[in-house]
């Protein structure tokens, strides 16, 4: 250690030294007990802020042993030139001191001044901020990790006001078939099939346009053109300051349930509903006609003498009519009636809204389209329908009978006609 020999007494110093507004403290270095009252110095601003500091220093405890040689460090190396050191105060809470020392000579003593600053708070607020900084972290990994998931299994695109496309996703290229270069740009009606009904468009374009999210399964072709069939859901976007710039649509592929539901509810040869669904219809409108008083009426055609076709021209020729007859009496409704396969050649229409006047001049129109069609091979066609409208104390057995009996009274009659009863 180095002998020079202080020979002058820091406490003579003292008025000089409390001009300082600052928490410091003084050693005279290179003395026996250095750690003694008589060589150190404590301003009046470190008593007052720090008393528990000058209690470590002439405490022979760990806390302050350790303060003591890490002042010696300082006094042989020069580094560090800034200390942090943790104490506890006097109420025993943590205090992380950080102290800022100096080496110099004063009156030709060799002396250490020591500034003192709590930086307690400091030191919890950068903890706190770090486990902030990583908890953000964790989360924009999070979000990293569900994005690629978002983008490999749910399809999603955006379209500006006028349904081009701007910006679409990995698993919307995946389902569609097309390179995102492809679609971007774009109208959305690329993928629109052709044979969806206008009325299922208008209808999306009227929720979509009123700042509405629009939910609705609609069928799309691919680039190779193969059908698919999506959930939807449309929603409005908007720019930071509120505008509304185009929509988001997020998809679900439900080709696999809609082929099934049409395995179950579709007739595999002339693709119109099968009995059963039909009287799911049925049921719907009885309901709503004891409720809301609202009118429909039923249809029920049956092909006249069809068993002399098969019988002469085979099955085959039969099957090919029933598609025909299937299509033409398609041609004579409307987008909201309902028609179904009611048994081998016997078809049956829903018309809601439809008093029994007007379905009889549906069924009409459609006895008319049929008897002056010309078919393949057979040529000449004719059925004949019953129609009736729903009544009060109707159940779907009660109504269904009455629609039977008007066709038996039509073939009854002659074939060829329609007959309400
Ligand atoms: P009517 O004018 O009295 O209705 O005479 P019809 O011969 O049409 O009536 P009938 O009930 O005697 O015969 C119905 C025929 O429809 C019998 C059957 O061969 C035929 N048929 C039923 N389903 C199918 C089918 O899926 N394909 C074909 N090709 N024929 C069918
Ligand atoms: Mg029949
Ligand atoms: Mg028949």
């Amino acid at each position: 250690m180095n002998s020079v020999a202080p020979n002058f007494n820091i406490s003579s110093h003292n008025a000089f030294l409390e001009l300082f507004p600052i928490p410091f403290f003084l050693m005279k270095w290179g003395v026996d007990e250095m750690f003694s009252q008589d060589n150190l110095f404590f301003n009046t601003v470190l008593k007052r802020d720090f008393s528990y500091l000058e209690k470590h220093l002439f405490n022979n405890n760990t806390l302050g042993n350790e303060l003591k040689s890490a002042l010696q460090e300082f006094y042989t190396t020069g580094t560090p030139e800034k200390l942090e050191i943790v104490l506890y105060d006097d109420n025993l809470s943590i205090k992380v001191l950080c102290m800022a020392l100096s080496k110099f000579m004063f009156e030709g003593a060799e002396m250490i001044f020591v500034n003192v600053i709590d930086i307690s708070a400091y030191e919890k607020f950068q903890v706190h901020s770090s486990k902030l900084i990583s908890e953000v972290k964790d989360l924009e990994h999070e979000l990293r990790s569900s994005k690629l998931l978002i983008d490999k299994y749910i399809p999603i695109s955006s379209t500006d006001l006028d349904g081009t496309i701007v910006e679409c996703n990995e698993a919307f290229c995946n389902l569609t078939g097309y390179e995102s270069g492809e679609l971007i740009g774009k109208k959305h009606s690329l993928l629109k099939d052709r044979a969806t009904v206008p009325s299922v468009y208008e209808d999306f374009w009227k929720v979509i346009t009123n700042n509405q999210t629009y939910i609705g399964e609609l069928k799309n072709r691919k680039k190779d053109g193969t059908p698919f069939w999506i959930k939807t859901r449309v929603h409005p976007k908007y720019a930071k300051d509120g505008t509304k710039v185009g929509y988001i649509a997020l998809r679900e592929d439900i080709t696999n349930r809609k082929n099934l539901e049409e395995e179950v509810f579709i007739d595999s040869l002339t693709k119109v509903f099968k009995r059963d669904k039909f009287n799911d219809f049925l049921a719907k409108e009885i309901a709503e006609f004891h409720r809301y008083s609202k009118v429909s009426s039923l249809i029920l055609c049956d092909i006249d003498h069809f068993k002399n076709v098969n019988d002469k021209y085979g099955h085959l020729v039969g099957d090919e009519i029933l598609i025909d007859v299937t299509n033409e009496i398609k041609n004579s409704l409307r987008e909201s009636d309902v028609l179904a396969r009611w048994g081998g050649e016997e078809f049956i229409v829903l018309l809601p809204n439809t008093s029994e006047k007007n379905a009889l001049n549906v069924a009409n129109k459609i006895v008319k389209s049929i008897a002056e069609k010309r078919f393949n091979t057979v040529e000449n066609i004719t059925l004949s329908c019953g129609v009736s409208e729903v009544s009060p104390n109707d159940t779907l057995n009660i109504w269904f009978k009455r629609v039977d009996d008007a066709l038996y009274h039509a073939k009854d009659t002659g074939r060829n006609r329609a007959v309400y009863m």
